[in-house]
């Protein structure tokens, strides 16, 4: 759980981050994409006719945001849509879905549990 500390330094990790520079340049030219709302910058988009935000997740903490939401106590390790959709569904940042794709796709916990794919080897011929 978050607390207020953590959003300190979460809003501290933005304003110095050089990867999130044109997106805070966006905010000041009036894009309709970006914004800032308590000092956060945010992404705005529509799913299903809803605005929604999303947080910009500065640099270094994708990782966090994606062991948390693939690697969850309850309902963990479900694979990369569902991992994809809880995440896209608050947080942003660029390469979003190819880092989500590669962090599941490594996942030993999953590797694990995944059923081996078996092909038939002799083709099925009707009678
Ligand atoms: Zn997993």
């Amino acid at each position: 759980m978050a607390n207020e500390c953590d959003c300190k330094a979460v809003v501290d990790e933005q304003k110095v981050d050089a990867t999130l520079d044109l997106w805070w340049r966006m905010t000041s030219q009036n894009n309709r994409r970006m914004f800032v709302g308590d000092g956060i910058l945010y992404h705005r988009d529509e799913v299903c006719v809803h605005q929604v935000k999303h947080m910009c997740v500065p640099y270094g903490r994708p990782m966090q945001v994606m062991c948390l939401a693939h690697a969850a106590v309850v309902d963990g390790h479900l694979g990369n849509q569902k991992t994809s959709d809880r995440i896209r569904l608050n947080f942003f940042w660029s390469y979003v879905k190819h880092d989500i794709l590669s962090y599941t796709s490594s996942c030993q916990p999953c590797k694990f549990r995944t059923r081996a794919k078996r092909t038939d080897k002799v083709p099925i011929t009707p009678i």
